[in-house]
């Protein structure tokens, strides 16, 4: 892989310089490269993984991850059963990668909607594995992370085996933490009935966002976990989903203010943001 990783002693701020990027096509122009029979999917599949084309990390690993053959489906849309079907893919990839030579951490993730980067509507995530813990996981995990399984007014959803809430010092408008309610390490820990009740969590969390907003908002989604326990007192893994939409099609940009302090100015309250997802969530 091309690139290089650079440092900076003063910030603490680690950063990639990955230059080949930028050739990268922003819209492809041949048809959908995730659709069946398209660049990446030749054959037909459920769910599929493969090793990105446009790799971030020179040292690591970058893949990508197809959530349904279906184009313009979601998690919003997609049945508890075929988003079941990403769970076990993210668990086995995890598992995977974290067995690798140097892999130290694994960051499953997504981007979704142009405002946040996607170059691909076809519903898709990422993986990045790392030869290093990154810092903000290293924070959480080293603070023994914890959710709050009764959050009060920022409460959103409980079941059986998981809660939603809305994060309490919220950097974005939306910031919820998806979480389940007994420990595991990492996703691959969820038993196959605590990954049918995370596919029901994020099948109900997602519906109720598009209502929020009455359109699908542009969203980040990532999960904290951990691949190599020993540096961690009980690590629990847990994913969170954040917008930058304050309002439909209306976009909060972190700004100078914030980018120079990492200090940040959430101009919406995350209590109200809770009381509206509870009262839309079915
Ligand atoms: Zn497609």
């Amino acid at each position: 892989m091309s690139g290089i990783e650079r440092f900076d002693p003063f910030t603490g701020t680690r950063v990639h310089i990955v230059a080949s990027r930028q050739n990268r096509p922003n819209i492809p122009t041949e048809g959908c490269p995730f659709c069946v029979g398209g660049l990446e999917a030749p054959t037909d599949y459920r769910v599929k993984s493969f090793v990105n084309r446009w790799p971030a990390l020179q040292n690591g690993i970058c893949e990508v991850v197809l959530y349904s053959p279906k184009h313009d489906s979601s998690f919003a849309s997609l049945e508890p059963s075929e988003i079941k079907d990403v769970v076990d893919l993210w668990a086995e990839r995890t598992t995977h990668l974290a067995n690798q030579n140097d892999i130290e951490y694994v960051l499953v993730f997504e981007n979704c909607g142009a405002q946040v980067g996607a170059t691909i509507q076809h519903p898709h995530g990422q993986i990045y594995a790392f030869d290093h813990v990154p810092a903000r996981q290293h924070r959480i995990l080293s603070a023994n992370w914890r959710p709050e399984l009764d959050a009060g007014a920022r409460a959103i959803l409980t079941t059986e085996n998981f809660v939603v809430y809305a994060q309490f010092a919220s950097v974005h408008p939306v910031s919820l933490v998806v979480a389940p309610r007994a420990r595991v390490g990492t996703v691959a820990e969820l038993t196959s009935d605590q990954r049918l009740g995370f596919a029901e969590v994020l099948s109900r969390t997602f519906k109720a966002l598009h209502n929020l907003f009455d359109s699908p908002p542009p969203y980040m989604m990532w999960i904290t976990q951990i691949a190599e326990t020993k540096n961690y007192t009980e690590p629990w893994m847990h994913m969170e989903i954040v917008s930058p939409w304050r309002a439909t099609n209306v976009q909060r940009y972190i700004a100078a203010a914030e980018i120079s302090t990492e200090e940040y100015f959430n101009p919406v309250d995350p209590d109200d943001v809770a009381a509206r997802l509870r009262n839309l969530i079915s």
